[in-house]
């Protein structure tokens, strides 16, 4: 019996949310009293091997194989179900990335498991998870528990703390993949950068996020978005309005059919406050509304508000920063 965390690696480099995960995991380990391990897989996974151990994991689970080099669904659901049965899992937890959620999904349902995804909340309750997750649009929480013996969560990033890293060594069991190349279905023929310009918006503890207002004049606008952004180290995010209009590709898409973020501060621009959006960034702590239009509903929800025009008021609020922030 153990608690079983898969490590997201990107570039044989930890997901910082796995951390988080794993971080949580330590608690519920100490709760049912059981190992806290760890799976890491990849084309190398010493570094973030010994790191889990220092970010609380008693044991870890180590697949290193070229095979790993790029996340493909069925490799990694291969390797993830070889570490649950080295590890006799009872509960498998993975930060609720685009990776985890996929991931986490499918081994669940290669082993006939329950799984609750996105949770915001975990915790143990007679001996078994019970898992907090938003539903409508975050307007309500429900509780899920599971009635099969293996319990598998995806845990939306943002929702612990980081755990502080100790010098603690977890020992470190290596497993083999056991697949070939011609086993697994998927290939990569290319790996595309993106842009790489600016902070990943699932892990940003400041969004930047622009909407239809600032496609009035784009150019500026979102030059203006940008500008506050680097400013602050933020990520840039966007309402379907402004992904709609050409201006930004869909992965800065913030909302229900966009990415879910959870920033300590997210600064909506030219946004009026849609129901699909906020189902995007509702659970943000503090929410920054600039807007021309005091009736705007995103004031309903903006712990401060700026009834202005965005085109005046960004080039100030920036400047201001820079001044205070160097
Ligand atoms: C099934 C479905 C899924 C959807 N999924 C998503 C989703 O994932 N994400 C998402 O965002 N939307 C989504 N939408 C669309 C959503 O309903 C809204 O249409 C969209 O969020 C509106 O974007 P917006 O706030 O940028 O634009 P608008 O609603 O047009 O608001 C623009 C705001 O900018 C303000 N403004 C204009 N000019 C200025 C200025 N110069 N200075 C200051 N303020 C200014 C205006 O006062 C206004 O409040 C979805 C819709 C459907 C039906």
């Amino acid at each position: 019996m153990s608690v079983l965390v898969w490590i997201e690696q990107s570039n044989n480099q930890a997901v910082p949310s796995s951390w988080e995960t794993l971080g949580k995991a330590r608690e519920l380990a100490d709760a049912l009293g059981t190992e806290l391990a760890a799976v890491v897989m990849g084309a190398e996974t010493a570094a973030t091997a010994a790191a889990a151990g220092q970010y609380g994991a008693d044991v870890v689970y180590a697949i290193a194989s070229p095979l790993l080099a790029e996340y493909r669904l069925s490799a990694y659901v291969a390797g993830l179900e070889k570490a649950v049965q080295g590890a006799g899992a009872t509960v498998l937890l993975a930060s609720a990335t685009t990776r985890g959620r996929e991931l986490s999904a499918a081994v669940a349902c290669r082993l006939d498991a329950g799984i609750a995804p996105d949770a915001t909340d975990l915790r143990i309750e007679g001996g078994k998870l019970a898992a907090v997750r938003p539903v409508y649009s975050n307007n309500l929480l429900v509780d899920i528990t599971f009635d099969g013996d293996l319990q598998v969560a995806s845990v939306r990033p943002r929702s612990f703390p980081m755990p502080v890293a100790g010098d603690a060594k977890a020992a470190v069991k290596e497993l083999d993949l056991g697949l070939g190349e011609d086993d697994i279905a998927e290939k990569i023929l290319d790996v595309q950068p993106s842009d790489g310009a600016g902070v990943d918006l699932a892990d940003a503890r400041i969004v930047v996020a622009a909407g239809r207002g600032v496609v009035e004049d784009p150019e500026k606008g979102f030059a203006l978005v940008s500008d506050l952004a680097a400013a602050m180290g933020a990520a840039v995010g966007a309402s379907r309005a402004a992904v709609d209009a050409g201006f930004v590709p869909y992965r800065y898409q913030v909302g229900q059919t966009g990415k879910t973020v959870r920033p300590d501060v997210y600064f909506a621009v030219g946004i009026s406050g849609a129901i699909q959006h906020m189902a995007g960034m509702s659970g943000s702590k503090v929410i920054v509304a600039i807007n021309r239009d005091a009736d705007a509903p995103i004031f309903e929800r903006a712990a401060y508000g700026v009834v202005g025009d965005l085109y005046e008021i960004l080039p100030a609020l920036t400047a201001e920063l820079k001044k205070r922030l160097g």
